[in-house]
């Protein structure tokens, strides 16, 4: 298999090009023509001697993603695609304009293994890990068919981005690059279920990124119930966790609590939600549950959220609700790529590489 191109930072494509007997400065030309002009082969990099764009095809390649199909929001241009992968597989990611300006979310896996119950994108289970490429190239297509540009970068797609680690960290570094897109690493997300051991590795890493743990129940018993992760990590070795990140990288992590009709949204939750957080200084998102087809639970109803966020301001808490956008789409994380991947089942329409349902899972 010919090695990944787009997948290596600046440093690692620099010793890639000391490792075939080239110039450093090979590098800086190639890497200009894979992150700021979007070259798509090696034929186009016309400055480089006809030799060394020939080798290259030997032994690399540039892989693509094409657009399967975009889903436009009517009330908000919310515009949600849906990616084929070079093996056929299917992956989804957002486009979302805010007024401090656009912001893309990304997914970081096909599939995924953390099998939380509300979640769309985990129904399948997980087929495989993206590159750091394939994580890059989603916001490099967006910004083409769009023509606009892109200055967050969220990792809320589908997937369990701790759960892929390092070509996670590679693909930040390649994003926040001032070589490549120079987004700045305040402006990425990062969100993760809480994974515990890959938070404190992630630490080491000293990224200036902002980290998210989605929490989501104030109690073990009931954040057991929705996240079969807290089987394994305590909610107490999660905070523990974000308090050794802040110590490490002064970054804080801020949660995520989806509400769901009668599951955890009471006043009573939102107490013990407090007491937990208390004199954490920190920020919490409040998100009304997106309703999938494959699960009853509901959306906590408008009144309760604003009740469950004055009874957290009432404590001290920092806490916002999430603004909805593309209401009129298929939001919810994972729905999209699920409807294009069925459809490859239906036998007139060949799709390589795609799952059953249920495996994995
Ligand atoms: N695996 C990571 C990131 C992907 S999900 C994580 O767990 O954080 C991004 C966020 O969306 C998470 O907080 C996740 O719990 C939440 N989410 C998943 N399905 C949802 C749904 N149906 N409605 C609302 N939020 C959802």
């Amino acid at each position: 298999m010919k090695k990944d191109i787009k997948s290596f930072t600046y440093e690692q494509l620099e010793q890639e090009m000391l490792s075939l007997g080239e110039k450093k400065f090979r590098a800086a030309q190639i890497f200009s023509w894979l992150h700021e002009k979007d070259a798509m082969s090696f034929a186009e990099m016309t400055n480089l001697p006809v030799s060394l764009r020939e080798r290259l095809s030997e032994e690399y390649r540039i892989p693509s993603l094409e657009i399967e199909q975009v889903q436009v929001s009517q009330e908000d241009g919310t515009r949600k695609y849906a990616f084929r992968l070079e093996d056929g597989e299917v992956i989804e990611s957002v486009f979302m304009r805010y007024h401090h300006g656009n912001s893309v979310c990304i997914s970081s896996q096909v599939g995924c293994r953390m099998g939380c119950t509300f979640c769309a994108s985990t129904l399948d289970g997980l087929a495989r890990n993206l590159a750091p490429s394939e994580m890059l190239s989603q916001i490099h297509m967006i910004r083409k068919d769009t023509g606009e540009r892109v200055s967050h970068v969220v990792v809320m797609g589908t997937g369990e981005p701790l759960d892929n680690l390092e070509n996670l960290v590679a693909f930040i570094r390649l994003l926040s690059d001032p070589k490549a897109d120079g987004i700045g690493q305040r402006n990425i997300t990062v969100s993760t279920c809480g994974l515990v051991p890959q938070i404190d590795r992630l630490a080491e890493e000293k990224l200036q990124i902002t980290l998210v743990l989605s929490l989501h129940a104030p109690e073990d018993e009931l954040r057991k119930n929705m996240m079969p992760i807290a089987r394994k990590y305590t909610i107490r070795e999660c905070l523990d966790a974000c308090e050794r990140y802040f110590q490490r990288t002064g970054r804080r992590i801020s949660f995520e609590y989806a509400l769901v009709e009668n599951v955890n949204d009471s006043t009573e939750h939102a107490d013990v939600l407090a007491a937990l957080l208390k004199g954490k200084n920190c920020h919490v998102n409040l998100i009304p549950v997106n309703p999938i087809r494959e699960r009853s639970y509901r959306r906590s109803q408008p009144q309760r959220v604003s009740n469950f966020k004055k009874r957290l301001e009432i404590h001290g808490i920092n806490v916002t609700i999430r603004r909805r956008l593309g209401a009129d789409i298929d939001s919810a994380c994972g729905q999209l790529r699920r409807k294009v991947a069925k459809k490859d089942e239906n036998p007139a329409k060949t799709g390589a590489g795609m799952r059953k349902e249920g495996d994995l899972t």
